[in-house]
C-alpha cells in the first residue's frame, strides 16, 4: 500500500512536470508568458532552461540612456532584399522567414538572417519605457554565433513593410501563410536613424542561451495601433520581464 502511494506520488509529479503537448512537437514546446508555465518557471521546466534562472547575461533588459558608453562604432551594413517569406504563428510569436540572401555585418562580421519575429509590449525598455511592440531579426554567423537586432514599434503612424505583413497575418496557432508571389521589403522595417545600443546578452525565451549579440536601434518605427492590438488578439502578451544587467556594459553609438 505504502508502496502503491509512493508510486502514485511520482506519476503525478512526472505529470505535473512534463505536460501532454498538444502540437505533438514534443516537450521542448510547452512554455508560456503567464501561469504555471510562466517566465518565473521556465527553469523549473526543464534542465535545458537552466539559464533562464542561473544565467546573469539574460535579455531583455531595460537600458538607461545615462549609463552607457558611448562610442563612434562602425554603422551597421545592412544587405536584406525584398524577400519571399513564411510567416507562421508558432504558439509564442509570430515569424518571418524570408527566403534568399539577406545578411548584416556587424563589426566587421557577416551574419545571416535567419527569421525575424514580434513581441507585444516590447521586450526591451529605454529608461524604463517600453513601447508597443519590437521586431526581433536573428542572425547567425558561420561559427554559429547568434546576433539579434531590435527594432522597437511604436504605435501612431504607418509602416509600408508592416502594412503588407499584417495582411498577410497567419490567424491562429499552427497556421502558416506562404504567398506565392509577394515579397516584403526587409529595408522598409528598420528605422532611418541607425544610433544603436549593443551589450551581449541572451534569448529571451527558453532555453535562454546566452552570448547573443544584441543590438538595439534607438529610434522606434512608428506602426499603426491596431497591428499592436491585433497581433495580441492573435498571439496574447509575449514579453518576457526585464532581467538584470548585473556587470554588463552596454555601448551607445550614434
Ligand atoms: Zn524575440
Amino acid at each position: 500500500m505504502k508502496r502503491f502511494k509512493k508510486i502514485a506520488v511520482m506519476v503525478l509529479a512526472a505529470g505535473l512536470s512534463m505536460p501532454a503537448f498538444a502540437d505533438g512537437k514534443g516537450k521542448a514546446a510547452q512554455w508560456a508568458y503567464e501561469g504555471a508555465y510562466g517566465p518565473e518557471r521556465w527553469a523549473a521546466l526543464s534542465p535545458e532552461n537552466a539559464k533562464c534562472s542561473q544565467g546573469t547575461r539574460q535579455s531583455p533588459v531595460n537600458i538607461m540612456d545615462r549609463e552607457v558608453i558611448v562610442s563612434e562604432l562602425e554603422s551597421i551594413q545592412f544587405h536584406y532584399q525584398p524577400s519571399a517569406y513564411r510567416f507562421e504563428h508558432n504558439g509564442h510569436t509570430l515569424q518571418v522567414t524570408p527566403a534568399g540572401e539577406n545578411y548584416v555585418v556587424i563589426r566587421g562580421m557577416r551574419y545571416e538572417l535567419i527569421q525575424f519575429h514580434f513581441h507585444a509590449p516590447s521586450e526591451e525598455r529605454i529608461n524604463f519605457r517600453n513601447f508597443s511592440m519590437v521586431a526581433h531579426f536573428v542572425h547567425k554567423n558561420a561559427e554559429g554565433r547568434l546576433a539579434v537586432i531590435g527594432v522597437l514599434l511604436d504605435a501612431g503612424g504607418a509602416n509600408p513593410a508592416m502594412d503588407h505583413l499584417w495582411a498577410h497575418l497567419p490567424l491562429s496557432k499552427g497556421d502558416t501563410v506562404e504567398p506565392k508571389t509577394a515579397l516584403v521589403d526587409l529595408m522598409q522595417l528598420l528605422p532611418k536613424e541607425r544610433a544603436y545600443f549593443q551589450f551581449i546578452g541572451s534569448l529571451t525565451t527558453p532555453p535562454c542561451s546566452e552570448g547573443v549579440l544584441w543590438t538595439l536601434f534607438q529610434e522606434p518605427v512608428k506602426i499603426r495601433p491596431e497591428q499592436a492590438s491585433v497581433f495580441l488578439k492573435v498571439v496574447g502578451m509575449n514579453a518576457r520581464p526585464v532581467q538584470p544587467l548585473n556587470q554588463r556594459v552596454v555601448r551607445y553609438s550614434r
